[in-house]
């Protein structure tokens, strides 16, 4: 069985052939869900890691299929890539993404950083930076406080308009950071080429604090590397308690993890944020 994501839609003991014909079936689908408004945009929050003090958001895509419920980035963002779709599904993120993020920086004089996933497909695309400068135009939002995720399991070579782009996207004000560091077969590479603010240190490294001695080593050596190269460091998959504490110690700059809080559809991150205004 294959799930989809955590929410509920699971595909039991199907044939390959059965499994194609789905996989068609939800392409098919994820053609008319951005029309259809069925995508969703989640936000998790990014905590300061001594204060805890919420500090950004990742913007998280989700598919509210009308059959089969919530289908999971995870499932479908492939798809999305394999189809093209990824190019206009992206934007339409970005762009929601960016205006939510003003909306509550108007409605909270909070100024939170936003981060957005970039997918390849994107990154290889020659009017990247139009698109991203008119979403924020458009939203108003700071370029300062958007930050563009890329993950390393990109190849530098193999992505034409890669390097170029994310040096625009940087000098349009944005911020880079290296999602998922240390899984790619590059992470150091990436780190010199490309104009990277912050390094998120992956979760199967951060799941194994407490547990594997080596992946411990790694956690602090990342954090270690990334402060000697003035980069910031957030960690992901921060799950319990003995995460923070290993984190906080080794003085990672923010945390990111079910620990302080799960992605939240937009009405239950503003009450999360009006809370904490609260306090
Ligand atoms: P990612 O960028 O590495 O995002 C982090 C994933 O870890 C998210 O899964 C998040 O819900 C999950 N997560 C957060 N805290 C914890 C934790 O404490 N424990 C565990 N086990 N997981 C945690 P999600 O939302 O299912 O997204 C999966 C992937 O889909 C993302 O991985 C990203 O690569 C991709 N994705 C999501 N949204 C977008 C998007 O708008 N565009 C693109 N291109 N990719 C996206
Ligand atoms: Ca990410
Ligand atoms: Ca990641
Ligand atoms: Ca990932």
């Amino acid at each position: 069985a294959k799930s989809l994501g955590r929410n509920n839609y699971q595909i039991y003991e199907v044939s390959a052939e059965q499994a194609q014909q789905q996989n068609m079936a939800l392409k098919s689908g994820l053609r008319h869900a951005e029309h259809n408004g069925e995508l969703r945009v989640f936000y998790q929050p990014q905590v300061d890691a001594v204060t805890e003090d919420i500090v950004g958001m990742e913007a998280l895509v989700r598919w509210e299929h009308p059959e089969l419920g919530f289908i999971g980035p995870g499932f479908f963002i492939p798809l999305a890539e394999e189809t093209g779709l990824i190019v206009s599904i992206g934007e339409w993120v970005l762009r929601t993404a960016c205006r939510q993020a003003q909306e509550w920086e108007r409605k909270f004089g909070l100024r939170l950083r936003l981060g957005v996933n970039l997918s390849a497909v994107q990154l290889m695309q020659p009017n990247l930076l139009e698109i991203v400068s008119s979403a924020l135009d458009e939203s108003g939002l700071d370029a300062n406080l958007l930050e563009m995720e890329v993950t390393e399991s990109i190849s530098i070579k193999a992505a034409p308009n890669l390097v170029e782009n994310l040096h625009g996207l940087h000098r349009l004000g944005c911020r880079i950071a290296i999602d998922d560091f240390g899984t790619g077969a590059a992470s150091l590479d990436y780190l010199r080429k490309l104009p990277a603010d912050r390094i998120k240190i992956d979760q199967s490294f951060v799941r194994n604090i407490g547990v594997d001695p080596d992946d411990e080593a790694i956690v602090r050596a990342t954090i270690e590397m990334a402060h000697r190269l003035k980069r910031g460091v957030v960690a992901e998959g921060v799950e319990i308690e003995q995460h923070l504490q290993f984190l906080r110690a080794n003085r990672c700059d923010e945390l990111q993890g079910y620990l302080f809080c799960r992605p939240l559809p937009t009405p239950t991150f503003e009450k999360l944020l009006l809370e904490r205004q609260r306090l």
